[in-house]
């Protein structure tokens, strides 16, 4: 039983984009997972092997309870029915009241395809009738990670506090991101990533007042129940 699931193409989307939002849960006590539907399989640098091995680690420092690999096609990632039905299962056995896609739209076609899979998973999920061997479960909530997509989110988290720590989750990905020669032309270095990471945490914390924040959007409008309490300063 999860209370909030992240599902992503690939290992290292999840600590690229709302890694700070996913530790920041965990210390608040909720019980936080992971489900990358690819293991990179398509990648220049690395095996689906040594990046699963780094995941766990990532997963480590990120203090997910659960995370794993669906082992789907890297890089042609089709939102199919076996694919589908997969996903469902594994949504009605962890069962998240909450779950993190990346947004609809992209450069990346596994990512748009992953929206669009895990969004139609968690619909069939909630069909009782889906399988006789697990209990239907649609989780309630669905937000979409928008740090790629360049439109303006609908809420921002803080991770200020958290910010350090998620770096250090990318960094686990030593195949991806640490001192090899295959593909230097194409991999930005640490003291690149580093800068890059931070410049757009500061640009979506900026929006809210606070040094490093995390974007996503919801398609459901937000309610407030307490407007004398609402955040984030207007003069
Ligand atoms: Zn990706």
């Amino acid at each position: 039983m999860l209370d909030l699931l992240a599902i992503a193409a690939h290992p290292d989307d999840v600590e690229q984009t709302c890694g700070g939002t996913l530790l920041r849960m965990a210390e608040a006590g909720y019980r936080t997972g992971i489900v990358d539907l690819t293991a990179g399989d398509m990648g220049t640098r690395g095996s689906p092997e040594i990046r699963v091995a780094e995941s766990a680690a990532a997963a480590k420092i990120l203090k997910v309870a659960h995370r794993e690999n669906l082992h789907f096609p890297d890089a042609r990632l089709e939102n199919s029915m076996a694919g589908r039905m997969t996903l469902a299962q594994r949504l009605r056995e962890l069962r998240p009241r909450t779950v993190i896609l990346p947004y609809w739209e992209g450069r990346h076609p596994d990512h748009y395809r992953t929206a669009e899979l895990g969004y139609e998973a968690c619909f069939l999920a909630g069909l009782r009738k889906l399988d006789q061997y697990t209990e239907p479960h649609r989780p309630y909530k669905i937000i979409y990670s928008s740090l790629y997509a360049h439109v303006i989110p609908s809420f921002v988290v803080d991770v200020t506090q958290h910010f350090e720590r998620r770096m250090q989750s990318l960094l686990a990905y030593r195949s991806q991101y640490g001192e090899v020669s295959d593909g230097a032309a194409l991999f930005p270095d640490e003291p690149e990533i580093r800068e890059r990471l931070s410049a757009t945490a500061r640009f979506y914390g900026n929006l809210i007042g606070v040094k490093y924040g995390e974007p996503f959007v919801v398609k459901e409008i937000m309610r407030v129940d307490d407007v004398v309490a609402l955040q984030v300063r207007s003069l």
